[in-house]
């Protein structure tokens, strides 16, 4: 549907909750740029992969049409969209590719604290606000409910004080701002984090090589973000417990010899997830000792 291209566009948000987070994540994979005067557009130094900066409800769009290959956007953004473009009877043109494990949010309903609430049901009839029509709507039908959705773009929170809906449908993270607002978060209708999203269909041309380039960076970075290197020594006996001990391995751990000591040896295992006070306490009885827990820089599987 469009022109081949050499070097990979990839779009992400020019300034909001995603910007920083987005590019961090793209500079820990190895990848440099150059920004524009506009600031509009980034050209990648280090690799072909260039980055175009926009809103991000924009994002599913630029990737729908082919103006851009890839793109880190909220999950409930592009499963608003995505459902916009089923109510119309097209397929979505996107797809999402990974979950990047940042912007965590969720798109939750809230009523006013002192409103009864007995499930579901307990907004039949009323008026909600939301910025998402299509997903509240989806969640609707979904529990049977017959209720009015009015479309808000933004200060949804005061929809209630203001008197023109009786409840809510918002991206809640802390739950700072419903409180706020006397507010009380009763159901929710999706968990969301930025996610990478891209064509539905594969790349013809270079760009699938790049764009497999900058997964298998991506992943190798979301994977040590997670990881220690946990060292040990421990007495030949106990080994086995203290393995079966060990949070979250994927390989096996190596196990060494102490120098001048046959009853006891060095271990050393990449732990997935956090190792927690409790984990080094469960293992110290367990046989262990001089552990050390040291953070993971790169990883290449
Ligand atoms: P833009 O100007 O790009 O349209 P925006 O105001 O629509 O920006 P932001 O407020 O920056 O968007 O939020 C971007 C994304 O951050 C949201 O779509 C959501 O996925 C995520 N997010 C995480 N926590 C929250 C939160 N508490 N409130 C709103 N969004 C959140
Ligand atoms: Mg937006």
């Amino acid at each position: 549907s469009n022109k081949p291209r050499d070097r990979l566009r990839v779009a992400t948000q020019k300034s909001g909750r995603l910007t920083d987070a987005g590019r961090d994540l793209l500079t820990r994979s190895g990848l440099s740029f150059r920004e524009s005067r506009d600031r509009l557009f980034c050209y990648g130094e280090s690799l072909p992969i260039d980055l175009l900066l926009v809103r991000d409800d924009d994002i599913p769009g630029l990737i729908a049409e082919g103006t851009c290959d890839l793109g880190f956007v909220g999950r409930n953004v592009l499963e608003e969209q995505r459902l916009e473009r089923t109510r119309r009877g097209e397929a979505a043109p996107f797809r999402e590719l990974r979950a990047l494990g940042f912007g965590r949010c969720r798109l939750s309903i809230a009523v006013p604290q002192d409103m009864a609430w007995a499930g579901p049901q307990s907004l039949a009839g009323l008026r909600i606000a939301t910025s998402y029509p299509q997903l509240l709507g989806d969640w609707l039908d979904r529990h049977g409910i017959a209720a009015q959705v009015v479309m808000l773009s933004g200060s949804v929170e005061i929809a209630p004080r203001l008197g023109t809906a009786e409840a809510i449908c918002d991206l809640v993270s802390s739950g700072a701002t419903l409180a706020a607002n006397q507010l009380r978060e009763v159901a929710t209708v999706l968990d969301s984090e930025a996610v990478l999203i891209g064509p539905a269909q594969p790349f013809a041309d270079e760009r699938g090589d790049h764009a497999d380039l900058l997964l298998r960076r991506l992943d190798g970075t979301l994977q040590v973000r997670d990881s220690k290197l946990l060292m040990l020594h421990v007495d030949r006996t106990a080994l086995d417990a203290v393995i079966r001990l060990l949070p979250g391995i994927d390989t096996t751990p190596i196990v060494t010899a102490l120098d001048g000591r046959s009853d006891a040896v060095a271990l050393q295992a990449v732990c997935q997830g956090a190792i927690t006070w409790q984990h080094l306490e469960d293992m110290k009885r367990a046989g262990a000792r001089s552990m050390l827990v040291l953070p993971v820089e790169q990883m290449l599987a």
